[in-house]
């Protein structure tokens, strides 16, 4: 059976202290997630152990990196790579935000190489995908989509692909305040799993948990997360709100 996921992004919020305030109040409210329930908390690296020492012992609670680089180690001054946040005890990395594809150049190839060390390092890609409005309003997302899946992620096995959490983040919905439809969510996380059951079979793809981000708060996620083909949500603004973000975590599957 396939995770159901509340991933937080805090991108480049709070500070250590706010951040500190912030585990404390989610762990003292959060229930105990079952055994198919994870919350994964991508905080900046600064806080990445902070994190991990404040969700020490909370049952399938976890701390990702919102970032790596695409080569193993050497002179990339200001750079983080898998290996170090492998030695920290890092498990997950958000890769391919539309913030990092937008400001930072970064391409469906250069997300590969990523992908590809996140894997030989045993850590966990979330790999976000999703249009822009425009692309949206051409009703051209299935093929963008497709493209972004293809060119990053398609040379990879199937072993391999059952490794990898999906994040469908359609652009025009990230901080806007403007959700997909519950319709338009299902329909774009049906056709992504679609294109995994094409290239690798339907068990493999049946396996990957697929994410919807774009807004979520917590009076949509219960709908939202209801949809057959979504399996939780990668949560920005509402991320920063202890109760919002546990409100958010009880509305899994
Ligand atoms: C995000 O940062 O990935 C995101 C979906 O942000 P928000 O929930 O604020 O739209």
């Amino acid at each position: 059976m396939r995770k159901q996921i509340a991933a937080a992004n805090w991108k480049m919020n709070l500070t250590l202290q706010q951040g500190e305030q912030l585990l404390n109040d989610i762990v003292a409210a959060q229930n105990t997630l079952n055994d198919n329930q994870l919350a994964i908390f991508a905080v900046p690296f600064p806080y990445l152990t902070m994190a991990q020492q404040k969700l020490n012992g909370q049952k399938n609670m976890f701390v990702a990196a919102q970032n790596c680089y695409n080569k193993k180690n050497g002179a990339y001054t200001g750079e983080v790579s898998v290996e170090m946040l492998q030695s920290i005890g890092i498990q997950y990395v958000v890769l391919g935000h539309s913030e990092r594809r937008e400001y930072f150049n970064e391409s469906n190839q250069f997300l590969a190489e990523k992908i590809n060390i996140c894997l030989e390092y045993n850590i966990t890609p979330i790999f976000c995908c999703g249009e822009s409005l425009q692309i949206r309003e051409a009703n051209t997302q299935n093929e963008f989509v497709r493209k972004q899946l293809t060119e990053s992620l398609f040379h990879l096995s199937a072993e391999q692909i059952s490794k990898i959490i999906i994040a469908y983040e359609p652009i025009w919905a990230i901080g806007t305040g403007k959700t997909a439809s519950n319709e338009q969510a299902q329909e774009m996380h049906a056709f992504i799993r679609q294109q995994f059951a094409e290239k690798y079979g339907e068990t493999t793809a049946n396996e990957i948990s697929i994410l919807y981000g774009g807004s979520v708060k917590a009076n949509n996620a219960k709908d939202i997360f209801a949809q057959p083909d979504v399996d939780g949500g990668l949560v920005g603004g509402a991320s920063l709100i202890a109760t919002d973000f546990v409100t958010i975590t009880n509305a899994l599957k």
